[in-house]
């Protein structure tokens, strides 16, 4: 069992304004069973490309804290988690022992009966996080927004852009339960489409994610593919954002959606879901590639929106 380092981010102090209230006073006060339990993974050593993403998980909760917990449309938003704080890796991990701490935590949560909120780290960490749920349940539901397709195939150690294919070819996720929304053109090979269109995923590029309403693309998909699932795992890589709006990505792409539109995806991935939703990850944030911060920021307003929507984020 890995150990894990408590975070220290949530001790900050309290607004100077006492009818704020913020992500960091609500992971501070956590219930005692909680829904939601967060985990950082920092660990970039399968990355293809730029590394960076093991300061992913210090950098979302650093701009995820000073925000407050209340949506405009609602009064006040209730946010019912934990913070298992990050598995304690050594930065040049072999590949074995992150993806181990991070499939021990998904069946971790799995039994406590709460989603794990992963927060990344680099994309081959989906995988063993997946894995479990797919592992209890009859049918997954995979909800994947990236601007790549990851379905590599590997003979050697998984990548960031093996975790898709991975769980499709050792049968974890049915190839229709695969659904990726945010894919770029002349950013995977015909190859790697054909094989994922031969399997029935489902692939939305990103100009049909820019264009259509976020709510009635996933009721689509939920209303389509997806129907029937037992149990939905959502995955946001962050490069699924334009890279003006991510630049401290493993692998910044143009093309790509706003952080209104990342936002609103992953907050409707999870409120029309239509059976629980088992895990979620927020993947490939580098901050040291964007002195701007801008990407945990644009990171953190999709991850608040997650929280915000998972159970116990309903108003009080
Ligand atoms: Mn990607
Ligand atoms: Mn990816």
């Amino acid at each position: 069992m890995t150990d894990r380092v408590p975070p220290d981010a949530w001790d900050r102090p309290d607004p100077a304004d006492p009818r704020d209230r913020t992500f960091a006073q609500a992971l501070r006060d956590p219930p005692p069973d909680p829904p939601v339990v967060l985990l950082g993974l920092p660990f970039d050593g399968a990355v293809l490309g730029r590394r960076g993403a093991r300061e992913g998980p210090a950098a979302l909760r650093e701009a995820l804290a000073g925000m407050k917990t209340s949506r405009l449309d609602r009064h006040r938003t209730a946010i019912a988690a934990a913070d298992w704080g990050d598995a304690d890796l050594p930065p040049e991990a072999p590949v074995d022992e992150a993806h181990d701490a991070a499939r021990e935590a998904a069946r971790e949560a799995r039994q406590a009966g709460a989603t794990l909120v992963a927060l990344g780290g680099d994309h081959s960490l989906t995988y063993p996080l997946a894995r479990p749920h797919a592992e209890a349940v009859e049918a997954l539901g995979v909800v994947n927004v990236d601007a790549h397709l990851d379905v590599r195939a590997v003979d050697g150690p998984p990548n960031s852009g093996s975790s898709f294919g991975r769980l499709l070819r050792d049968d974890l996720v049915a190839g229709p339960h695969l659904v990726e929304v945010g894919l770029r053109d002349f950013a995977t090979s015909r190859t790697y489409v054909d094989w994922a269109r031969d399997r029935g995923a489902t692939l939305v590029p990103a100009a049909e994610a820019r264009r259509r309403d976020p709510s009635s693309l996933l009721a689509d998909l939920y209303g389509g593919p997806l129907e029937g699932v037992d149990a939905v795992y959502l995955s946001l890589d962050v490069d699924a954002l334009d890279q003006a709006d991510a630049p401290g990505v493993s692998a910044p792409t143009p093309g790509g959606l706003t952080s209104a539109r990342f936002a609103a995806l992953a907050r409707e991935a999870v409120r029309q879901a239509p059976a629980p939703v088992a895990g979620v990850d927020v993947v490939e944030t580098a901050p040291r590639h964007d002195p701007t911060d801008r990407t945990a920021r644009a990171a953190a307003l999709a991850l608040a929106h997650v929280l915000a929507e998972l159970p116990g984020g309903s108003p009080p």
